[in-house]
């Protein structure tokens, strides 16, 4: 994937010069990996790019890090690398550049020891988070970006296609996902993130990871599962699926109404409307269909470097949905001790509204015992 890191600095600086901000200072993060492409390891040595507001960027690392650094884009588009030694203060040789400053914001996963190191060193600054600010650019996608989600999605799509030889009665929930896991890698990513399967009783319970209950014939089986491309961009998509015979007729009627809630959601999404009317499309009809109560989280959340980022599609977020925008569209209804379903899909909003990136069958699908 070519990146134009220099537009993304460009754009990072004109959103500092809004904010009245004298610097910037980002350590390992997506944030870091966004502005540089370096995937840096987040160590106790510190790594950081420092942008001051007036000066050009530099990527400071640990001098055992300094080769690695030099592979990364920001440098091979010719960002300069200062490393620091062993036994040197590592947060004065980074705020060398920005002595003087006022106003630095940082961002929102630096860890307190950096954070404390650079207050130290730049004691008469005050220090900001820079959450806002960055994500309000990395959640407005460019097209490679876009391309890159839409890589993940269809590797993910890949490991849901072979559902039928992962899923199967009698075998732990443990087992399952460790064959999924294997998948996932499989098909196309570099790390695996996260493996949900919920059966039975199981599904209920949206957070639920794995357990060592073995799947049953009449089971409903949540499967949410995600992972990294080497590219840097995740995936994140849900089927639920009815195993073996006989699904109960309570969670056949309710992953009807589910199916028509998404639907409706995917239909509605799209640039203008706000994150939280997405959320209220779908809460309606489960809600005037009875099942409400049992509808416990927000519809979903934005992706891209991160599985979770801004924007959230929730109520009370009043961002309004803008081209480039990619986030999951995953209601859910779990009734407690029972069963339960959810259905996501990535989309990301299109001139003519959204498109779904994740393209299984959404129906449900009944596999075999
Ligand atoms: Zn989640
Ligand atoms: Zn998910
Ligand atoms: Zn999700």
């Amino acid at each position: 994937m070519t990146v134009d890191l220099a537009s993304r600095i460009g754009r990072v600086r004109t959103a500092m010069e809004t904010a009245g901000l004298d610097a910037l200072i980002v350590t390992p993060s997506a944030d870091l990996r966004y502005l540089t492409g370096y995937d840096a390891p987040a160590l106790e040595r510190l790594t950081a790019l420092v942008l001051p507001a007036g000066d050009d960027p530099v990527l400071v690392v640990p001098e055992l890090e300094r080769a690695e650094a030099e592979r990364s884009p920001a440098a091979l588009a010719g960002m300069q690398i200062v490393s620091h030694a062993e036994t040197d203060d590592a947060h004065m040789a980074t705020a060398a550049s920005i002595q003087g400053s006022h106003r630095i914001a940082v961002n929102d996963w630096m860890p307190a020891r950096q954070l404390f190191g650079f207050q130290r060193v730049l004691p008469s600054a005050t220090f900001l988070p820079a959450g806002a600010l960055l994500s309000s650019l990395r959640m407005r996608k460019g097209p490679d970006e876009v391309a890159a989600l839409r890589h993940a999605a269809a590797a993910i799509d890949k490991v849901h296609a072979r559902m039928g030889e992962l899923l199967k009665v009698g075998r732990s929930e443990r087992a399952t996902a460790a064959a999924i896991g294997e998948a996932i890698l499989d098909e196309g990513h570099a790390r695996v993130d996260f493996v949900i399967v919920g059966s039975g009783p199981h599904s209920a319970s949206p957070h639920h990871s794995v357990s060592d209950r073995v799947v049953q014939s009449g089971d409903c089986v949540v499967v949410d599962i995600g992972g990294t491309t080497a590219a840097g961009y995740c995936s994140d998509s849900t089927r639920t699926y009815a195993v073996g015979d006989d699904p109960p007729q309570e969670f056949l009627e309710f992953y009807e109404v589910l199916l028509q809630a998404q639907r409706a959601q995917c239909d509605f999404a799209g640039g203008g409307v706000t994150a939280e009317t997405v959320d209220r499309v779908g809460r309606r009809i489960i809600a005037e269909e009875g099942y409400g109560e049992y509808f416990i989280h927000r519809t979903g959340h934005g992706i891209g470097l991160e599985t979770h980022e801004e924007p959230y599609i929730v109520e009370g977020n009043a961002q309004t949905l803008e081209l480039g925008m990619a986030f999951s569209i995953e209601p859910g209804i779990y009734v407690p001790g029972r069963h339960g379903a959810r259905i996501e899909d990535i989309v990301v909003v299109t001139a003519e509204g959204v498109e779904r990136l994740n393209t299984t069958s959404r129906e449900l699908s009944v596999m075999e015992g």
